[in-house]
């Protein structure tokens, strides 16, 4: 059992960490995976589900699962195939699961905040997962703290010693004396601001539940004998559901023995992240009715248009890159070709490089493919671009295997804010395009001609209305009104709260 309090960093699976750790691209907010399906193994089910969304969070993963008497579980920091393995998912035994993959947004990255989430109730227990960020957590705080009962503030800090969003939302659901899970939860959801899919359960029930401007993605699929809930389309067809539909923004959906049922506990005003087109979702996904990779096959399609320029070779920034860059060489009618080479085994090590030895080169997931790039007038195509780091590293990268000509085409515009709904991409200050303009970026990372889409063609190559989408961190516009700044922040409740008591390693949390 590793030390549970830990602090594991990088490691992400992103290849831009690969050449500088410190320059991190965007850090997605978590894959929440769930199963209704009697008669069937649904540890394993949710294993696999999970591990089709482990690109949405791998920081820690879990599984809790429900045999109708009690609820387990089980979670530990790393990835879904590091947490689990074949004893593990056995002993996990039930007719209903839930599971989730972590980044973090709010709270550390600590055992304690990893997910589901737990909470006894008044008649069983609750188990939690969240996909997203909110943005009242100070608000919530205050409601559990005004919980009748046992003081607000140990509830807060709870067995767990959790400082996260997502437990303060388990401690309000699990707060129902006079009610059902099913009313409460019609109660709480209302009152949520920010980002939110959440599934959860009880002993005999799945829920799921979608922030009304739907910013992150959420469907609902059906198994021979049961019902599935998943971040994204793939985790269905990896496990051999069908898609059913995606779940409604402002929609409640439960799963018990008597079916499925729906509740509309908000009018929707859909508000999708389009940063998911870009980059965040797999390519096999389909939101809102658009596959992702024609989406980035077009916007690289739309770079070429906007930024054209006489060149021998266009390579993508595997993997991320590749749609854009595959769009790009089709409209451009360049030869289409990998210049690095990604390591397969990457996110399977936590162990970064000392300063030192990234000082000697050492690349621990992308190498350049000299005889491809000698000689030649290269465009390199990346989805976006964060504090500039990495790309610096990669043009020099490609210059010092030989490109007579470094051109640098970004499948999303210059990216100037942050992201308070469950993405980590940086401070403001840090961003380079809050300074800079494209020409004096291009310069700053050494490459010849550096060209991000517009904001149109972006939005464009979604099929998508451009007053469904949100585009925050491009414009600035957010579309669900922020506190002051003083009230965000990822670790707003760490720094409101004194630390529990450190020391509850055990993985396996066993309500009798
Ligand atoms: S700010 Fe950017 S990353 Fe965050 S939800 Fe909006 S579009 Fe997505």
């Amino acid at each position: 059992m590793p030390d549970a309090t830990s602090k594991r960093k990088g490691g992400d699976g992103r290849l831009t960490t690969a050449i500088d750790p410190h320059d991190q691209g965007p850090q997605d907010a978590c894959g929440v995976f769930g199963v209704w399906a009697p008669g069937e193994d649904v540890a394993k089910l949710t294993y696999f589900g999970l591990y089709a969304l482990q690109h949405r969070g791998q920081e820690s993963a879990g599984i809790a699962v429900s045999n109708g008497r009690q609820i387990l579980v089980y979670k530990d920091m790393g990835l879904v195939s590091q947490v689990f393995d074949e004893s593990t998912l056995d002993s996990l035994k039930g007719h209903l699961a839930i599971g989730h993959s972590r980044y973090s947004t709010t709270g550390a990255s600590t055992w304690h905040n990893a997910q589901p989430t737990f909470r006894p109730t008044a008649d069983g227990s609750i188990a939690l997962g969240h996909n997203g960020n909110l943005i009242n957590t100070h608000e919530l705080r205050e409601m559990v703290q005004a919980l009748p009962g046992p003081a607000g503030e140990l509830e807060i800090r709870g067995v767990e010693g959790a400082t996260n969003d997502t437990s303060l939302v388990t401690a309000l659901l699990a707060h129902h004396p006079d009610t059902s899970l099913e009313q409460r939860a019609l109660e709480v959801l209302p009152q949520l601001r920010g980002a939110y899919c959440f599934v959860w359960m009880n002993e005999h029930t799945l829920y799921a539940a979608r922030d009304p401007q739907g910013i992150r993605p959420l469907v609902l699929g059906r198994l021979d004998r049961g019902w599935v809930v998943a971040s994204e389309d793939a985790a269905l067809a990896t496990i051999g559901a069908s898609v059913v539909r995606e779940v409604e923004p402002g929609e409640m959906i439960v799963i018990d023995e008597n079916g499925l049922r729906s509740h509309k506990f908000a009018e929707p005003a859909r508000k999708g992240c389009v940063f998911e087109y870009v980059y965040l979702a797999r390519p096999d996904a389909t939101i809102s009715g658009r596959n992702v990779h024609e989406a980035r096959v077009e916007m690289g399609r739309r770079l070429a248009r906007e930024f054209p320029v006489d060149a021998d070779l266009v390579m993508p920034v595997p993997e991320s890159g590749t749609p854009a860059a595959s769009g790009y060489a089709a409209e451009s009618g360049i030869p289409f070709g990998q210049g690095f080479v990604k390591n397969a085994y990457v996110g399977r090590t936590f162990i970064q490089p000392s300063q030192t030895l990234r000082q000697l080169g050492i690349r621990l997931k992308l190498n350049a493919l000299e005889h491809m790039i000698r000689g030649k007038r290269i465009v390199v195509v990346d989805d976006s671009i964060v504090r500039g780091n990495t790309q610096r590293a990669q043009v020099r990268m490609l210059r010092e295997a030989g490109a007579l000509e470094v051109h640098v085409r970004i499948s999303s515009p210059p990216v100037k804010w942050p992201c308070f709904y469950g993405i980590d991409f940086a401070t403001r200050a840090e961003l380079i395009a809050n300074g800079l303009t494209p020409e004096e970026i291009a310069a700053s990372v050494g490459a010849d001609t550096l060209g991000y889409i517009s904001l149109e063609g972006m939005i464009e190559a979604t099929d998508q209305p451009a007053d469904s989408l949100c585009q925050a961190c491009f414009t600035g516009q957010y579309p669900i009104e922020l506190p002051d700044e003083s009230l965000l922040g990822k670790h707003l409740l760490e720094a409101t709260l004194q630390s529990p008591t450190m020391g509850r390693a055990l993985p396996v949390l066993n309500n009798p």
